[in-house]
């Protein structure tokens, strides 16, 4: 058994809508937002680290609390650290106890949360809930070793394709949200400034952003869990990052950023799992290789699904034959 210090928030430790709201109501019930400029001296020691000029101007007059005041402006947050019990959960009525906060509801979503609490960090999001991410000191235990090994070619309408032939589709209800943030945010851009009306519209696209990030967060984790738990070894592309910034057009900025959270997931499950992720350079040309006699085929362009081998005459799914040569690379790397 190995002791790793891990991030345990980008684990999504965080509170539902209905809960979220709750621990919102009872926090304003114990003390009020006050709650803040009174906060315990970690609290404010690491807030000073993250919004230091901010809270020299508030010590020295010329400024209000940098606190939770602006309901827009950046993420609020506030992180305490785990001293003496000060940070306690009770697992079976799911409350968690905060410095100067007291104990304060949390939504359950069926993981344990486990001992060995570094710190807490409490934020806000943009619509008003509340969320705490917990940072963990864990014990990982390596699965057993498996003998599975898979390519993985990340696609642009489907989101990946695997060499075992699976497919990982782009799930449709992300789509559906992203179109229908789309339309709220034209809404928000039509309503006057300082306007209610501007205000209920900009909640509605908030909570419709908060919804489409956590779908993918959801989504991103359940595959990519799925994928270390099934593999030993797990070959993928390397981000061009430059590329990724370079790029214009929308869907393959998102798709590209979404990849990107992908990679870094499975870059952490795999060190946790005792699992190798091996990545591939990115001008490596997976899709032009014959996967059965790696002739180049140098014609090949972007719209061709299919193609057939020159040289031996195979007849390639475009990207089943890219995820298969991406594997061979990878196992290629890791032998040599
Ligand atoms: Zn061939």
């Amino acid at each position: 058994m190995e002791w790793r210090i891990e991030v345990y928030k980008s684990e999504k430790r965080y509170l539902s809508y209905k809960a979220c709201s709750a621990m919102l109501t009872q926090i304003k019930a114990t003390s009020g937002p006050e709650w803040l400029v009174e906060a315990d001296k970690f609290a404010l020691q690491n807030s000073l680290r993250d919004l230091d000029a901010a809270f020299v101007n508030y010590f020295e007059g010329r400024a209000g609390y940098p606190g939770f005041k602006s309901k827009r402006g950046p993420k609020q947050s506030y992180q305490t650290n785990f001293t003496n019990g000060n940070i306690r959960i009770d697992r079976v009525r799911h409350q968690i106890k905060l410095p100067k906060v007291g104990w304060v509801e949390y939504a359950a979503d069926g993981r344990e949360i486990p001992d060995g609490i570094i710190n807490v960090t409490v934020s806000r999001t943009p619509s008003g809930k509340y969320f705490a991410s917990i940072l963990c000191e864990v014990a990982m235990k390596s699965l057993s070793a498996g003998g599975k090994e898979v390519g993985m070619d990340m696609g642009l309408k489907k989101f990946a394709i695997l060499s075992t032939g699976e497919v990982i589709e782009n799930p449709g209800y992300y789509i559906t949200a992203r179109i229908k943030l789309a339309k709220l945010q034209r809404a928000l851009s039509k309503k006057k400034k300082g306007s209610k009306n501007r205000e209920k519209a900009r909640l509605k696209v908030a909570r419709q952003h908060e919804k489409v990030v956590n779908q993918r967060r959801d989504f991103q984790h359940k595959h990519s869990k799925k994928l270390v738990v099934e593999n030993q070894v797990i070959s993928m592309e390397e981000l061009r990052i430059k590329n990724m910034v370079k790029n214009r057009k929308l869907a393959k900025a998102i798709s590209d950023a979404a990849w990107g959270e992908f990679q870094r997931l499975m870059e952490y499950k795999a060190r946790w799992y005792g699992r190798t992720l091996v990545k591939v350079g990115p001008f490596y040309p997976s899709s032009k290789l014959c996967e059965k006699c790696g002739t180049k085929n140098a014609m090949l362009t972007l719209s061709d699904r299919q193609w057939q081998c020159p040289k031996c005459g195979t007849v390639h799914d475009r990207d089943l034959n890219a995820a298969k040569n991406i594997l061979a690379e990878g196992k290629r790397i890791l032998a040599g």
